[in-house]
């Protein structure tokens, strides 16, 4: 197996698990943050989750080990950017911030690199554009959390090149993940199919319809989903979920209005899992 190198920018719920995953598949694997404490967190939930794997017979002790062996942590992107063959950004749902990450990668990365972002809702066409080589730019949307839930939706952009897409393909393959193909407006498909039933859950609670495991109980007995929406809520992060709807409230209209509710939950910091307090207490 050839020892490509996978960036992973961001090492929050969604980059840690991402590199977890990359890692896993054999790619030499740098995850990527500003903040060490980010870092150390990412690295302990990532040897949690593989001894999991390993104790559940996912993986290998042997397969845990040399992947642990090809991970690395890093606070200078520019210089961990130089030798990579695929970049993927996790950073927060933040425009600027996100076309800034693409400035460096342009400025580091090798000429044929792929340059991959997760975001949820932005617009890759527009963080493309910070960047003289839009054609390598794609969106590579996981889901939380990645060593789990294996759906990958592959977001093609006004100007990603066929090339692009087949390496992406091809790295989503060797990553074990079940891809989807869509074009790139708010949301994709998965968010805006998502956020329709999570803003109606807080909307709903915040009405006094029912209690929160209740509305999430409707949808998991009735529906059959594995897990409510309101729960779902608390995996993903409030504070990410509220940057998604404002945008899709922006970009599609009213449906997408964020509730009352969800703006006090994260203005009191309850933010989900990740803070410990959300619609439940974890
Ligand atoms: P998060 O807030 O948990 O983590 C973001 C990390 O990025 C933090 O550790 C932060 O320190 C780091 N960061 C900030 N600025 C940085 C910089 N300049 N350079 C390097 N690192 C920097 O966010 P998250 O929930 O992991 O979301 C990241 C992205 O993934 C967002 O675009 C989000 O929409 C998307 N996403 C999230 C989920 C989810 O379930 N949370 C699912 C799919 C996609």
């Amino acid at each position: 197996m050839t020892e490509e190198k996978v960036v992973v920018v961001g090492a929050g719920v969604m980059g840690h698990g991402i590199a977890q995953v990359a890692a896993v598949a054999g790619y030499r694997t740098t995850l990527v943050d500003v903040d060490q404490a980010a870092l150390d967190r990412g690295e302990l939930a990532i040897r949690a989750s593989m001894a999991k794997g390993v104790e559940r017979q996912k993986l290998s002790a042997e397969q845990a080990e040399a992947a642990l062996d090809r991970l690395s942590t890093a606070r200078d992107l520019a210089a961990v950017a130089q030798d990579a063959d695929f970049v993927i950004e996790a950073v927060p749902e933040d425009m600027a911030l996100k076309r800034r990450i693409f400035a460096v990668l342009d400025d580091a990365a090798p000429a044929g690199a792929v340059l991959g972002t997760n975001t949820s809702s932005l617009s890759i066409t527009e963080m493309a554009a910070a960047t003289s080589r839009p054609g390598q730019v794609i969106g590579m949307h996981f889901f939380n959390p990645p060593p789990i839930v294996t759906l990958l939706e592959i977001v093609r952009a006004v100007r990603t090149s066929d090339e692009t897409l087949a390496r992406t393909r091809a790295m989503a393959e060797r990553m074990g993940r079940e891809v989807i193909v869509v074009g790139d407006s708010p949301g994709f498909a998965t968010s805006r199919l998502g956020l329709c039933l999570g803003l109606e859950a807080i909307r709903m609670l915040e009405q006094g319809v029912g209690s929160a495991e209740d509305i999430d109980r409707a949808m998991e007995l009735g529906y059959r989903h594995p897990m409510g929406p309101l729960r779902l809520t608390d995996l993903v992060g409030l504070d990410t979920r509220l940057k998604i709807a404002e945008h899709l409230h922006r970009e599609l209209g009213e449906q997408f209005r964020p509730p009352v509710l969800l703006r006090q939950m994260v203005r009191a910091g309850h933010l989900g899992k990740k803070s410990g307090r959300g619609f439940y207490e974890w």
